[in-house]
């Protein structure tokens, strides 16, 4: 084993949220797990990057959806980098098309990375946070598990399934002292959100009571707090980073009727 730095897992943590989230936690002291899927390039050079500024950083590939592939990911962790006590899920894809025309692979693939892969690496994970009785899981939900968007009953289903999935997690794991909580950001600046078309941009900034999109960092930093021992007294709950969007979308707008 390399060093007992605590280590903060972070699925899909080389680009986007991801990306800002694993440097927040390297700030905050933790050594960094950096899983990735398909761009190997991104996942080195953030490895790197890390590394030059004198972090502990690794980089994983596995793919959330594979309990094989998960359940090697983290044993490959505890014995490389040392014991993980951050876990953020944070990989997730989209496949938006209206439920007319959705096909099973579209659900099944949004499921299995969304959902599947937060049941894997929080089973994965839990086991060795419970037994250390220390630990925080970190989901990362969305908007669109609060409040409906066309065209994503897919992602929505997963979004929504992660919020009353991490709640009764929480319950389970209070007892030994490990927290599980979700975090739902409303659009940030990603490349998942560079798929949502111009008009669809228009309309959510008319939803968005800061009227802008949020930037990774500052989901980053809501997550690294809610990793921190200064949010040891909050667990099970959701939340959401999204500019005011969830907090009353039917009556927002300049004359709201009482
Ligand atoms: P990006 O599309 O920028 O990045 C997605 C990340 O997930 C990549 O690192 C990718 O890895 C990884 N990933 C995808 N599939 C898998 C898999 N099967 N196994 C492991 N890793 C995988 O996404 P964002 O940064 O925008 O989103 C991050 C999270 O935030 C997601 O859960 C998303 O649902 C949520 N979110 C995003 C919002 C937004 O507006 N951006 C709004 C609300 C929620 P690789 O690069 O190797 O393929």
């Amino acid at each position: 084993m390399k060093n007992q730095t605590p280590v903060a897992l972070v699925t899909g943590g080389s680009r986007g949220i991801g990306r800002a989230t694993s440097l927040e936690l390297a700030r905050r002291g933790y050594s960094i797990a950096i899983n990735y899927h398909s761009r190997s390039a991104e996942a080195e050079t953030l490895r790197d990057e890390l590394q030059s500024k004198g972090h502990d950083a690794e980089c994983y590939r596995a793919d959330v959806g594979d309990r094989e592939q998960v359940n090697a990911m983290c044993r490959t962790i505890e014995s490389k980098q040392g014991p993980t006590e951050v876990l953020v899920n944070n990989a997730g894809v989209t496949r938006d098309v209206l439920f007319m025309m959705m096909q099973a692979r579209a659900w099944q693939d949004v499921m299995n990375t969304n959902l599947d892969g937060v049941y894997n690496c929080c089973k994965a994970v839990s086991r060795y946070m419970c037994a250390r009785k220390r630990g925080v899981m970190i989901n990362i939900g969305s908007g669109s598990g609060i409040s409906p968007r066309v065209g994503q009953t897919n992602y929505s289903s997963s979004k929504s399934a992660i919020i009353g999935m991490t709640r009764s997690l929480a319950r389970e794991t209070a007892p030994y002292g490990v927290r599980a909580l979700t975090v739902a950001p409303g659009f940030t600046r990603t490349e998942l959100a560079d798929m949502v078309d111009a008009k669809a941009i228009e309309h959510s900034l008319s939803m968005i009571p800061l009227a802008r999109w949020g930037l990774p960092e500052e989901i980053a930093e809501v997550i690294g707090y809610m990793a921190s021992n200064d949010a040891a007294y909050i667990t099970g709950v959701t939340i959401v980073v999204d500019g005011g969007r969830a907090s009353g979308e039917q009556e927002f707008g300049p004359f709201a009727a009482c």
